[in-house]
């Protein structure tokens, strides 16, 4: 008797198929991805965890970083993400950045062929160039999400790269039902040149779209993992100022303290970013500063970080923001707005221990007043 495959010919068939490439919303559920330039994304990659984190590669060299990172680490989720935000604006007939080939010998490349480029470089996810949307811009944002819906592949994500001028409540339920048409999971930013988020009703309306969206929190802060905390699907933050949120094309950033050339640290247990030097200069000048029991640190104190340490300071910061996303992904999800406002509460409280110990009081930021008052 013959043996016969119990599949049929289906055996054959998968044999000359490519191997299936997982679902983007399957690899983005739950995640918690850090955002660093190309030029420093090495020295972070061996500290994640294949798990539940991943890197997004920014900067012009990223496709052949992602390619070497891919080859060190195959298991990691890896994305590259171009600077579309910030080169174009979209439009209703232009929602995409795409190169012109106005000057070139060679044809510039289009859509496909530009996913495609991620595609072989070993990026887990595709992310499209999707243009800057200005604030209220219905058709523009209208346009991105039903080009994007006509795509084929489920490797895909759209970002939707918003003025912070849309979190106004006027624009709330029409930016809801915009991210609930989109078949591709929904990376949401939203760009300003100062902090996008400032502010308790920008922060509880970020919330509020997440929840109702299940939107991935992208280009931010912690604030991403409130809104994860929300039910959110995800988050990617940021290792520096320019990737925890994104200036919009023809603005111009505002850094805060553009003599201090010293990395942002986040001091544990204040949910506070702050430089070193500043910290150095206005907190811990009469105390000592506190000491981190994270790998990368191993009980030295938090201010030590100078401006030549800034990928380390990164690997710091990214142990925090770890142990607030392993702390939020322990808990059940229906308790997990309460567990995040219970965290920032003992933010403040630290904020007024520290601030006893220093003789003065110690402001807390905005954003965490905000989730500790949620
Ligand atoms: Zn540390």
């Amino acid at each position: 008797m013959n043996a016969v495959s119990p599949f049929g010919t289906a055996v054959m068939t998968q044999a000359v198929v490519a191997p299936s490439r997982r679902r983007a919303r399957d690899i983005l559920e739950g995640r918690v991805l850090t955002i660093i330039n190309w030029e420093t994304a090495d020295s972070m990659a061996g500290h994640l965890d294949p798990t539940y984190e991943g890197l997004v590669v920014t900067g012009a060299e990223r496709h052949k970083k992602v390619r070497k990172l891919r080859e060190m680490f195959p298991e990691l989720v890896i994305l590259a993400e171009s600077n579309s935000h910030k080169d174009h604006t979209a439009t209703e007939d232009a929602p995409w950045l795409l190169p012109s080939d106005d000057d070139a010998l060679i044809p510039a490349p289009n859509l496909g062929e530009i996913l495609n480029a991620q595609r072989t470089s070993g990026a887990s996810v595709v992310v499209l160039p999707a243009g800057f949307v200005e604030a209220g811009d219905h058709e523009a944002l209208r346009g991105l999400v039903f080009a994007a819906n006509e795509l084929g592949g489920d490797d895909i994500a759209l970002p939707l790269y918003l003025a912070a001028g849309w979190l106004r409540k006027k624009h709330k339920q029409f930016l809801i039902a915009a991210l609930n048409e989109s078949v591709h999971p929904v990376l949401l930013a939203f760009g300003s040149s100062t902090n996008p988020l400032d502010g308790k009703g920008r922060q509880e309306l970020y919330r509020e779209i997440a929840s109702a969206t299940h939107a991935f929190g992208w280009r931010t802060d912690l604030a991403g993992l409130a809104a994860f905390a929300s039910g959110g699907m995800g988050t990617a933050i940021g290792t520096a100022p320019s990737t925890r949120r994104f200036t919009p094309p023809n603005a111009s950033g505002h850094a805060r303290r553009p003599d201090d050339a010293t990395p942002y640290v986040l001091i544990p247990g204040h949910m506070h970013w702050m430089k070193t030097r500043a910290m150095r200069e206005e907190i811990y000048v009469g105390a000592p500063s506190p000491t981190c029991g994270c790998l990368e640190c191993d009980g030295a104190p938090i201010d030590r970080f100078t401006e030549n340490d800034h990928a380390a300071a990164a690997r710091h910061s990214h142990a925090v923001i770890a142990w607030y996303a392993n702390t939020l992904a322990h808990t059940p999800v229906k308790e997990r707005p309460s567990r995040w406002r219970a965290l920032a509460q003992d933010a403040v409280v630290a904020h007024e221990m520290t601030g006893a110990t220093i003789g003065r009081p110690w402001n807390v930021p905005t954003d965490v007043a905000a989730w500790a008052a949620s």
